[in-house]
């Protein structure tokens, strides 16, 4: 499979102005010096604790963020420093879904309106009745009905607004689409069909996701790859099977070891590894590996510098000095 995305070295810093007359400056390292590629109809999972940059290396992807520094490269072509204008074409391409489904959708629009915005934008409709049937086709692709079109936002469960979401994602037939915790604010049971369904729409058009999640029991069914970041860094990242049946960074094996059994006997002999204190502040990172304090293997190296990811086999790589 060839690249779709590639991302080197991204960074994303966001300034914080303090003290008197705001002249003291901290740079908050939301994204620090990520890197990964995406191929055509893959699923790259990007998991990680609350904080730790999946999220605003998303929309940093999509330029809804400028970069800091670091290339992002979509389709064999360097968009880190488009202007908006020159985005443009490439916002039809690159689609996003959002965690919160009903945030995300306008309350006040009808669900036509929702969907057709995007049709409009990009006229992708060549007449009126064109973009009504587009939309009718697009509420039949996500599981609802045509006749839906005219209700609002409101008058749907948060499984039917999430499925608003993709069809409002879908409507432009995008190559690549970031999934921001599409699944998180859903119950369990709704869960499932949404992740099928993306599956589905995946093997139908070849479209390639980023799939964001804060745990890696989500991302394990539909993803072909497994990012972990911790505090703006990429730790580990490898193939899906690899990660989960070999995990090598100790906050991998942490993260995964936090996933229920479904077998209670498997559960109740399982040793659970339970993380001491808080992620530190992306203000005030630990020196060398920011995973120092709270990893039981801490050596002084550790302390001192930055592990940067090394290839460990073929589609696996690691950041750790355990592995130096
Ligand atoms: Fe732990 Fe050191 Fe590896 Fe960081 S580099 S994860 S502190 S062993």
């Amino acid at each position: 499979m060839s690249n779709l995305l590639e991302v080197q070295d991204l960074k994303k810093y966001f300034t914080k102005t303090s003290g008197l007359l705001k002249k003291t400056e901290q740079h908050v390292k939301a994204v620090d010096n990520v890197s990964f590629t995406v191929a055509h109809g893959e699923t790259l999972g990007l998991v990680g604790e609350s904080g730790c940059g999946k999220s605003t290396t998303g929309r940093t992807i999509l330029k809804l963020y400028q970069p800091t520094s670091g290339k992002i490269v979509f389709d064999g072509v360097d968009i880190t420093n488009f202007t908006e204008k020159q985005m443009l074409p490439y916002r039809k391409k690159m689609q996003m879904i959002f965690q919160d489904p009903y945030a995300s959708l306008n309350g006040r629009m009808t669900i036509s309106d929702i969907i057709g915005e995007a049709i409009d934008t990009h006229k992708v409709a060549t007449s009126a009745k064109d973009r009504d049937d587009m939309i009718a086709n697009l509420l039949e692709r996500v599981g609802l009905m045509k006749d839906h079109a005219s209700r609002y936002p409101h008058e749907f469960s948060g499984g039917q607004r999430q499925r608003i979401g993709i069809a409002r994602a879908l409507a432009v037939n995008p190559e690549f689409i970031i999934c921001d915790e599409p699944i998180s604010a859903l119950d369990v049971s709704i869960q499932a069909q949404v992740v099928n369904m993306l599956e589905e729409i995946q093997r139908k058009t070849g479209v390639g996701y980023l799939f964001i999640a804060h745990d890696l029991s989500m991302v394990k069914h539909i993803s072909n790859r497994i990012g972990v970041m911790y505090l703006g860094q990429l730790v580990e990242i490898g193939d899906r099977d690899k990660v989960y049946s070999n995990p090598e960074h100790p906050y991998t094996k942490a993260l995964l070891s936090a996933i229920p059994i479904p077998d209670p006997q498997s559960e109740k002999s399982k040793s659970r590894i339970v993380l001491q204190g808080d992620v530190p502040s992306p203000l005030n990172p630990p020196s060398g590996c920011h995973f120092r304090t709270r990893c039981q293997y801490c050596m002084k190296i550790c302390k001192e510098v930055e592990p940067v990811l090394q290839t460990l086999e073929d589609n696996h790589q690691v950041a750790c000095h355990l592995f130096s």
